[in-house]
């Protein structure tokens, strides 16, 4: 884990042999890393970039394992209700068109939004971006949409619609008979997959691979 070392005059130096730490502004000289090896800024500690084995094939089976569970997450039952002798089963897409149903049109746009659209969105973007380095076609659109991939994290929030889910199985639990439906095994997958391929998926070695720099990434 070699520490990148701080340089006296880093202004002679161009661009591309400099990085600046993300959470303190420390400018420094870029290290050569080996595989498997991570740099570390100096000054906080914080991970400037690892260089990870085989980044495109893990994460494309990631992405394909993601997009996998992202229908039974969304349109398979999430809780089963049990009141009164009357049943009944929600799922995501039921509870977005609920809202919409109930006079609740912006609200059931903003989930779907942040819960279906734009967490599925991420995945075929992160899909393309690894298919086009993979058969290096496409690279222009690959770096376009690795862009909006980034613009799109902020928006994508299903680790919010999980909490609320839970809380309202913590409060429905007493007054009725419930109980968990496959879809809430699949969304909860889902959630850890994509944590999962966030951290595997390496911006630093997709930029480079994407720029046509690095020929590991693909390897
Ligand atoms: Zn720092």
């Amino acid at each position: 884990m070699p520490d990148t070392a701080e340089s006296g005059d880093l202004s002679e130096l161009p661009l591309e042999a400099l990085v600046a730490c993300h959470e303190c502004d420390l400018l420094m000289l870029k290290p050569a890393l080996a595989l498997g090896e991570q740099a570390r800024c100096p000054r906080c500690g914080y991970e400037l970039y690892t260089h990870r084995h085989q980044v495109v094939k893990r994460s494309l089976a990631l992405v394909l394992a993601a997009l996998l569970l992202y229908i039974p997450a969304n349109f398979l039952p999430i809780i089963r209700l049990n009141l009164l002798g009357q049943s009944t089963e929600d799922t995501l897409w039921s509870g977005v068109l609920a809202l919409y149903n109930s006079g609740m049109q912006s609200v059931a746009a903003v989930v779907f939004l942040c819960s279906m659209a734009i967490p599925l969105l991420k995945l075929l973007c992160q899909l393309f971006v690894l298919l086009s380095i993979r058969w290096q076609f496409g690279r222009s659109y690959g770096l376009l949409l690795y862009r909006l991939y980034h613009h799109m994290r902020d928006w994508g929030m299903l680790e919010v619609y999980l909490m609320g889910i839970l809380v309202a199985i913590v409060k429905l639990v007493d007054i009725a008979d419930l109980s968990v439906g496959v879809g809430l095994v699949c969304f909860v997958a889902l959630i850890l997959v994509q944590v999962w391929l966030e951290v595997t998926m390496s911006p630093h070695q997709i930029w480079e691979a994407l720029a046509g720099e690095d020929e590991h990434a693909s390897a």
